[in-house]
């Protein structure tokens, strides 16, 4: 895609003579192509629950006949509408402060055992439906340099999406462990896996391979692209290997100088 756009222009220049002018404006054009595309994603992800919710709100009121059981599951869909406008507006949050944070990454040493504890007690609770076994392997004494509030999004998000994207009763393993002196997190899942011409795009901003199924698990589609942006401010590259019918591994390592090993 090596294609660059051009913009021309011809002005006089003296009485014999024309001026052409030629811009470059390859990059601008690709900057404007995708602040327009984030724009009409957030419009449309918050329109679709805004319509169900008012959809209920114009027919309920007045309505004659309407049974206990119907009104229970209208609330049940307009709060669980309502919850998904709140959890996108709150990861557009995280995902803008990120970006405009200029906090230096390497300044305070974390915890990472101790975030990875906590967030398998979360996922213990999101795995309750799917009955996955969720098996750790964690260094206890490695932690790196960096922000805690950013990491600990990055870990949950990997360690969630296996619970999400795993049949029922899957395996997905976790690891936490020096290789080649760089602190490593790895997230295994024998799930649905990606086909390979996906694994570009994953952590642009609501993409999405399937989103009939991303909808269902309460995705955003902001996940991957918050973990790209806490692993930049890092240093650091999320890699992904995946197989379609087989599994997914997501990784990411620190460099040597951030990892702390006693
Ligand atoms: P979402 O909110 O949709 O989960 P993410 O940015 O976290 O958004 O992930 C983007 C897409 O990547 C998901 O919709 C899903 O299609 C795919 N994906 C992420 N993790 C996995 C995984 N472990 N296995 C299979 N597909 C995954």
């Amino acid at each position: 895609n090596d294609q660059r756009i051009l913009e021309y222009r011809i002005m006089p220049y003296g009485d014999q003579h024309l001026l052409l002018l030629i811009r470059d404006v390859t990059k601008l054009t690709q900057i404007e192509k995708m602040r327009k595309d984030f724009v009409a994603n957030v419009s449309h992800e918050l329109r679709t629950p805004l319509t169900v919710i008012n959809g209920y709100l114009e027919t309920l009121p007045g309505a004659t006949n309407i049974s206990e059981a119907f009104l229970a599951k209208a609330f049940d869909e307009m709060r669980a509408q309502s919850t998904r406008m709140q959890c996108l507006i709150e990861e557009l949050l995280v995902l803008s402060r990120i970006e405009a944070s200029n906090e230096r990454a390497t300044e305070n040493i974390v915890d990472v055992p101790q975030i990875l504890n906590t967030i398998k007690l979360e996922a213990d609770t999101l795995n309750d439906a799917k009955q996955h076994t969720i098996t750790m392997e964690i260094d206890p004494e490695l932690r790196v340099y960096g922000v805690e509030t950013e990491l600990r999004s990055a870990f949950s998000n990997l360690l969630f999406n296996a619970i999400h994207y795993t049949q029922e009763k899957g395996q997905i393993h976790l690891q936490w462990k020096l290789i080649d002196q760089q602190a490593t997190y790895l997230v295994t899942d024998n799930g649905y896996g990606i086909e390979a011409k996906h694994l570009g795009r994953l952590t642009e901003r609501f993409y999405r391979v399937d989103k009939a199924r991303s909808r269902k698990t309460g995705g955003s589609g902001l996940g991957l692209s918050i973990v790209k942006h806490v692993l930049n401010h890092h240093n650091s590259r999320l890699r992904i290997k995946s197989k379609v019918g087989e599994g997914s591994e997501f990784s990411f390592a620190f460099s040597p100088e951030l990892s702390v090993k006693p």
